[in-house]
């Protein structure tokens, strides 16, 4: 339906359905103001926005003058108009002329409405004209109007603005966090980072410092902005980034920070620094994740009065935060990395020490290994000498070095006191270290900046060091000492196994030398009987060809010879003694013994040279006692015949002189023989002897001679059966030795008796009389050869006869047999021998049989 409207109504529709192109503000209120020249009485429009940041109106578009000639119009300004429009929050006209001076578009009559928004003054619409007519109640209305749409299209604008803004900060993020975590390499997820955060705010540098364990690592970066539009980011390592008290604040507080010169911010010290680098503001931003902090990034503006902005500040620090995850993952791999790489060059150290045996060869392999891992300059391994006072360098990888014959005192440099000390030690500034030893570097051509030494130490001795010299980045760390403590561990383990190897074949080739040199035969089994040595002197005995028989059975080679079964046979109780004739009729005294792991030895003694001597002698013995004992046989003889011839009684006692010397004569003559052939001779021939009858035997015997003196002989004969392995005929002289003495020392009518005891050891057999016992001072004498006691001269016109050969033989009998002898006498009260026999059925030594 169509109305016709008065021209106001008109005006004012108008006003609020004119069409303004909202998405181009700029279009829109420009539009608006030529609206208002046309349907107010004007000749010059403005519109004023309002900025926070200032905190004041900012000319954004003019009608019929400059922009350029519109001033900044503060909220605070005190001309009454302004201050009426602001308060009242209408429009305000001028009126006439008077009034207009101090506002926007003066001269003139000027009016003025608050662009109203959300409550908010968002800005202000000025128009005036030349005509110096009052702009009335109606004008003013449609000027309320126009204020109320450019409030809507300044509102619309600032909200897209903010909107564009956010979308461009938002794709800014995605691009950086795409770029940064798509790549795994440190250095490239540093520069994406450094390039996003540049294409983010308006700084001319950025410096990035990381810090790495002990390590630390600066890069400068340069953006370019090319005439192309396109910007590039360059960087370079440098060798550090300057000191400056705010970079430990933001490390330790985790907050950013920011210096500038003008309007001047931050700490004295850290001004006097950004001046003296020729910056005139910075940013500097933490690099951290969660609690940890990776290093530090910061913005650099060398142009006077610029600075980043609050918002950007905002976003280049998420973006830093993208970064410091990227940058750590890309650490953590490559650290995984070089953790699997090393744990592949150990693996391959600990092949080579374990499998070749030339362990210089092994040495020098593992040098090349650790020096290519740690990537230093060389890596080199000293021994200790055997005097134990130098270090002497063994093997080298990396650089070519003059390594011959380098030896360092014990005492000296650093690889001395770490041997001493059995302690790694790392020295990343060599000149500044009182242990440094420049003497070294002559000697190897290096010239030495950083050393990590670790020592080589096995059983808790130090066997000498491992030295990485010159890190390539300048300073090595605990984690290329772990590195190289393993490579120590692996070659200590080799040098031990190769000392040991050696030793265990030095001990070896010893041994065998003496085996297979000595005099004596040796021949040597395995558990199974085959021959693992016979030596020469065995090969020459047995007509063997050492070397064949070797790994052949025992009983093979020793075939019909005694020695075979020795070696091989299960029924043999071990060790044991025999005399073995060879083929070629040599004698040997053969010891066959169990060797525990490894099986049987026998070693074997020539004797034949002695078995002759013992033949001579025998024969020499039975001469002698048949030349020394017939002449005496015949005086005695002769003095026999005498004693029938008539004989003054001088003669007679003469004659009974004779006949009693040569009878003694012959007494010591067949004793001493006796004592030679007994106590030369160790061959006793072993036989069961029941000592029961022995005892009663000698009894029998020498009973004729107790009678004549009237003694008693009491002998209660043992319950159980009393067998021994004995040599009967020398047992028996024993007993006869032992009664006869007290039969014959006792005086008449004594008291003598024998008896037999026993325990799981021995039998002891003892000899008992109540004779005139022995003095103190000869019991020790009594067991001597031809010792005879003062008792046997008691009576001088009637001494006891006898040899003092008797107890001297029994003794040696007792012990050839395993026992012992001993006495118990006390002078005037009588004397018991006793003497022990072991109480075993089977014979020490002797023949095979049983
Ligand atoms: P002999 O009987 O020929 O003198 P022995 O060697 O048998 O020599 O004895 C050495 C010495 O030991 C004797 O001379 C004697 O002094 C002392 N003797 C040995 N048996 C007895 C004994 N039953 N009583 C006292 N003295 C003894």
């Amino acid at each position: 339906m169509a109305v016709e409207s008065k021209p106001l109504e008109n005006k004012a529709h108008r006003v609020a359905t004119a069409d303004f192109n909202f998405h181009n503000p700029a279009e829109a209120l420009s539009n608006l103001l030529q609206l208002a020249i046309d349907l107010l009485p004007s000749q010059r429009a403005a519109l004023y926005e309002y900025d926070d940041q200032v905190g004041g109106f900012t000319p954004r578009f003019a009608y019929g003058i400059p922009l350029r000639e519109l001033g900044h119009l503060s909220s605070s300004s005190e001309h009454p108009i302004l201050q009426a429009a602001l308060s009242q929050l209408r429009a305000i006209s001028s009126g006439e002329t008077h009034g207009s001076l101090g506002l926007p578009l003066a001269p003139g009559t000027v009016a003025c409405a608050p662009c109203i928004s959300s409550s908010k003054t968002t800005g202000l619409i000025f128009l005036a004209n030349d005509e110096k007519d009052s702009y009335d109640r109606d004008d003013l209305g449609i000027i309320e109007v126009l204020a109320t749409r450019a409030a809507d299209i300044l509102a619309f604008a600032k909200q897209t603005a903010s909107q564009n803004y956010l979308f461009h900060r938002l794709s800014l993020l995605y691009q950086a966090s795409h770029a940064i975590t798509g790549t795994r390499n440190r250095q490239e997820a540093i520069k994406q980072t450094v390039i996003h955060v540049l294409k983010a705010t308006s700084a001319d540098r950025c410096e990035v410092m990381i810090l790495d364990g002990g390590e630390s690592e600066a890069l400068r970066f340069h953006q370019q902005i090319e005439k192309s539009g396109l910007q590039t980011v360059n960087s370079k390592p440098i060798s550090t980034i300057r000191d400056y008290p705010i970079h430990h604040q933001v490390l330790k507080d985790l907050q950013p920070a920011t210096l500038s010169l003008r309007p001047p911010k931050g700490s004295h010290e850290d001004l006097n620094t950004l001046e003296e680098e020729g910056i005139s503001a910075a940013a500097i931003f933490p690099l951290a994740t969660g609690n940890q902090a990776l290093g530090f990034l910061r913005l650099l503006y060398n142009q006077p009065d610029r600075m980043i902005r609050e918002q950007e500040m905002e976003l280049a620090q998420a973006i830093i935060n993208i970064g410091a995850v990227g940058i750590q993952d890309a650490i953590h791999l490559e650290t995984a990395e070089e953790r699997a790489n090393q744990l592949e060059v150990l693996d391959e150290i600990g092949r080579e020490m374990t499998s070749t045996l030339d362990l210089e060869v092994a040495l020098e392999n593992t040098m090349k290994h650790t020096q290519r891992i740690l990537q230093c300059e060389a890596a080199v391994l000293f021994l200790l000498d055997e005097s134990g006072e130098k270090l002497v360098l063994k093997a080298s990888g990396g650089r070519q070095m003059r390594i011959r014959d380098v030896a360092i005192r014990l005492e000296e440099g650093i690889a001395g006191w770490v041997t001493r000390n059995k302690r790694p030690l790392i020295v990343n500034d060599v000149r500044t270290n009182p242990l440094y030893h420049s003497a070294i570097d002559a000697q190897t051509g290096l010239l030495t900046t950083s050393i990590l030494c670790v020592p080589l130490v096995s059983r808790d001795e130090s066997l000498g060091v491992i030295e990485a010299i010159n890190h390539p980045r300048g300073a090595f760390t605990e984690s290329d000492q772990r590195m190289i403590h393993s490579v120590a561990s692996w070659a200590a383990i080799a040098l031990d196994n190769s000392n040991l190897f050696r030793r265990v074949t030095d001990e070896r080739s010893r041994l065998e030398a003496t085996l297979v040199e000595t005099a004596d035969s040796v021949v040597l089994t395995d558990s199974s009987g085959n021959i693992i040595l016979v030596n020469q002197a065995a090969g020459q005995a047995f007509r063997i060809n050492t070397e064949l028989a070797t790994g052949r059975p025992a009983s093979e080679i020793f075939a019909d010879h005694p020695l075979g079964d020795l070696l091989m046979s299960e029924d043999i109780n071990l060790p044991t003694t025999i005399e073995i004739t060879t083929p070629k009729d040599r004698v040997l005294h053969a010891t066959i013994s169990e060797i525990t792991d490894v099986g049987r030895v026998a070693v074997m003694q020539d004797i034949t040279a002695l078995k002759q001597i013992d033949h001579m002698r025998s024969q020499l013995l039975g001469t002698a006692a048949h030349d020394l004992k017939n002449p005496l046989n015949a005086i005695r003889l002769g003095a026999d015949l005498l004693n029938d011839a008539p004989l003054s009684d001088q003669q007679r006692k003469a004659l009974s002189m004779m006949r009693r010397a040569t009878d003694s004569m012959t007494n010591l003559i067949t004793g001493l023989l006796e004592t030679i052939r007994v106590e030369t001779s160790a061959n006793l021939l072993y036989e069961p002897v029941d000592l029961n009858e022995l005892i009663l035997l000698t009894i029998d015997d020498l009973r004729p001679l107790a009678d004549t003196r009237k003694h008693s002989v009491v002998y209660e004969p043992p319950t159980e059966p009393t067998i021994v392995m004995a040599d009967v005929s020398r047992l028996g002289s024993v007993l006869n030795n032992l009664l006869s003495n007290a039969i014959k020392f006792s005086e008449d009518s004594g008291n003598i008796e024998i008896a037999v005891e026993w325990d799981d050891e021995c039998i002891t057999v003892s000899v008992s009389d109540d004779g005139p016992g022995i003095p103190e001072d000869e019991i020790s004498r009594i067991f001597e050869h031809l010792f005879r006691g003062r008792v046997t001269v008691r009576d001088p016109n009637n001494p006891i006869e006898g040899t003092g050969l008797g107890l001297a033989l029994t003794k040696t009998v007792v012990e050839q047999h395993g026992g012992s002898i001993w006495v118990d006498t006390t002078e005037g009260q009588g004397s018991t021998f006793r003497f022990t026999l072991p109480w075993e059925p089977m014979p020490k030594t002797g023949s095979l049989q049983k």
